[in-house]
């Protein structure tokens, strides 16, 4: 067996996973079909139902990771030619405009600069205008560490008689979720964030009136794997095969979710809160400085501008970070896109978000610098 090495991982995920998690990953193998492991899907379903804020039916751990929970929320919801308008407030916005070209939709964007959130007012505008089927944003931009506040765009939307589709991979579990209240009605996740499980997993829950839009397309949805119709086969109560589950990750899943749930979600949001505001006041010695303005802050993923005096040392801000992998066993991520060599993204997410974490990393770059 290949033996990796420990790390601190704070970085934009994966984030550490607990023994538990992985003990429950590590036990024998039942099938997919096996009573035993559909007892453990139901909870898991049931789970995320109550974790998203939601009662709808179809709300399922997808076989993929974030990315493939994007994409199902899109091609389901989009028809070619059909008009579709993304809020674009980091990298992740992005990557939602690219999903929906590719499914043939005509796409609009309103794009705000990096560490800003999309506002209520000239989202409102675009929609008039452009008048689409779904409109699509991140509720946790992970690439620039904004929290987008969501119920004023949710509710113009819906006025406009949009879907709307929302990214919650960087919020689930580190945040207390509403969809349902926030008028939500495709909404994705992932597991190796706030979950504090490996990555492998997308939980995925979409409202019975996106459910009935997808079962009277006029075309089929243009991924096999990824249509709802057909995946609620097997996650609906029929169980029926659709695909292999991957059982071992649901198991994972299942005890992480328990996890969750005996902490209560607000006392862990209050946790991660807690967390992030100790890295800040523990690094604003250091010179780095918060790039998102309160109240807007992502309290799972802190991003902050990078001294002049560590941009300027020998090998940079990247020289730096590798030193904190090689020598102290702690992840931090790099800026992306426009923000790349000018911020750190530390993740303080899950099992993570805990003060000790946080001068574990101060004690690192104190001897480093
Ligand atoms: N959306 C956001 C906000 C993310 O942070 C990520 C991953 O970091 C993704 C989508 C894509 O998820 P994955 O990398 O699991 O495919």
């Amino acid at each position: 067996m290949t033996r990796l090495p420990e790390r601190l991982l704070l970085g934009p995920g994966p984030s550490n996973v607990s023994p538990e998690v992985l003990a429950a990953m590590a036990q024998p193998l039942v099938g997919h079909l096996d009573p035993s492991f559909l007892a453990v899907l139901d909870e898991v379903q049931a789970n995320l139902r109550l974790l998203f804020g939601t009662a709808n039916a179809m709300t399922l751990p997808l076989s993929a990771t974030g990315s493939a929970g994007m994409e199902a929320c899109l091609v389901n919801l989009l028809e070619p030619g059909d008009r579709v308008l993304v809020g674009v407030a980091g990298v992740f916005g992005g990557r939602m405009c690219d999903v929906a070209a590719r499914a043939g939709a005509e796409v609009s964007r309103v794009d705000v600069e990096p560490g800003r959130i999309l506002e209520p007012g000239p989202m409102a505008e675009a929609i008039a205008r452009s008048r689409p089927k779904v409109v699509a944003f991140v509720h946790a931009e992970t690439s620039t560490g904004v929290l987008q506040p969501v119920e004023e765009i949710a509710a113009a939307a819906r006025d406009a008689g949009a879907f709307v589709v929302l990214d919650c991979v960087t919020s689930l579990a580190g945040l207390p979720l509403a969809i349902d209240d926030w008028g939500i009605d495709a909404v994705y996740s992932g597991t190796q964030k706030c979950l504090a499980c490996p990555p492998g997993l997308s939980p995925v829950s979409f409202s019975a009136r996106a459910v009935d839009a997808v079962r009277a397309r006029k075309r089929p949805v243009q991924s096999w794997y990824l249509d709802i119709t057909l995946l609620s086969g097997y996650f609906g109560g029929e169980r029926k095969y659709h695909h292999t589950a991957p059982i071992s990750a649901v198991l994972g899943l299942a005890e992480a979710l328990r996890r969750v749930l005996a902490e209560g979600m607000e006392a862990r949001a209050a946790r991660h809160r807690e967390a992030a505001a100790s890295l800040v006041a523990a690094l604003e010695p250091l010179g780095f400085s918060p790039l998102v303005d309160e109240p807007h802050r992502l309290p799972p993923l802190t991003s902050l501008l990078v001294p002049a005096s560590v941009r300027e040392r020998p090998g940079g801000e990247a020289g730096l970070r590798r030193a904190l992998l090689e020598r102290h066993g702690i992840e931090v991520g790099g800026g992306l896109a426009a923000l790349a060599g000018r911020i750190w993204r530390i993740g303080l997410m899950g099992e993570n978000a805990r003060k000790e974490n946080v001068e574990r990393l101060l004690g690192a770059l104190e001897q480093e610098l």
